[in-house]
């Protein structure tokens, strides 16, 4: 009987290997695919819609794979010290899957709260990167938010102003050559006081007047400027709680 659960538990620790080995490979080959694509996009501006498209979805899902891949692994090494019986194959394999939401959790959280930030300013880097006219090689100017409505077209403004798009126009002051740069829609995004291009994200909102059963409320939203840091705020009306509504 004893022999039969050694057996057991040596092909349980053959089966564990291998497989953890496997998930680890995968998770480090789902990163290299991801840079391989990555390298593929020369333009900053297909590149910086790769990674605020993707990024993140393949960072999640290798982390997955991770996951799985290093609690197979701590199973191995737990199952493979000392395990004389079933109650302590059991426990072990708690430990391990406990381990391993641990880990998720860890990596989950990191990608959701932290990540953004990083990723926001590398985005950034990428918006933001001197542009060069083609034919002369020139340094562009990137026009601030006022400057640029001359060189767009009507529809081009309003789909800015409804979130959809947003426009970059690079001018190039000697020879008048332009460059517009589409990026998808920035929702929440507002134009920053300071520097004046549509950076400033949401990062809170207060309600600073409660709402009545007839009469609006208002809410403060705070923003900050992914490029130039500056804090901004901006007061939007909440609506009665019932029917028709006062406006105060
Ligand atoms: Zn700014």
């Amino acid at each position: 009987m004893k022999e039969e659960f050694e057996l057991f538990t040596e092909n349980w620790i053959e089966v564990t290997a291998i497989w953890s080995k496997i998930a680890l490979a995968c998770s480090g080959l789902i990163l290299i695919f991801y840079l391989l694509l990555l390298l593929t996009k020369r333009n900053p501006v297909k590149k910086h819609q790769f990674i605020s498209s993707f990024e993140i979805k393949y960072l999640s899902f290798a982390g997955v794979i991770f996951t799985i891949g290093a609690t197979l692994y701590l199973n191995t090494l737990l199952v493979g010290f000392y395990t004389k019986s079933e109650i302590i194959l059991t426990m072990k394999t708690m430990v391990s899957i406990f381990s391993g939401f641990l880990i998720g959790y860890i990596i989950n959280t990191y990608l959701k709260v932290l990540y953004p930030t990083q990723l926001e300013k590398r985005l950034n880097g990428l918006r933001f990167k001197q542009r060069y006219n083609p034919n002369t090689g020139h340094e562009l100017r990137l026009l601030t938010e006022d400057e640029e409505d001359e060189y767009l077209t009507e529809e081009l403004i309003n789909l800015e102003n409804s979130s959809e798009y947003e426009y970059d126009v690079w001018l190039d002051e000697e020879s008048g050559f332009k460059l517009i740069e589409t990026y998808a829609g920035k929702l929440h995004m507002l134009i920053c006081d300071n520097c004046n291009y549509r950076t400033a994200k949401e990062y809170k909102q207060d309600v600073s007047k409660e709402p009545t059963d007839t009469k609006q409320g208002a809410m403060i939203k705070h923003y900050k400027c992914s490029h130039c840091d500056h804090l901004q705020r901006k007061e939007y009306p909440i609506p009665a709680l019932f029917g028709y509504s006062k406006p105060t």
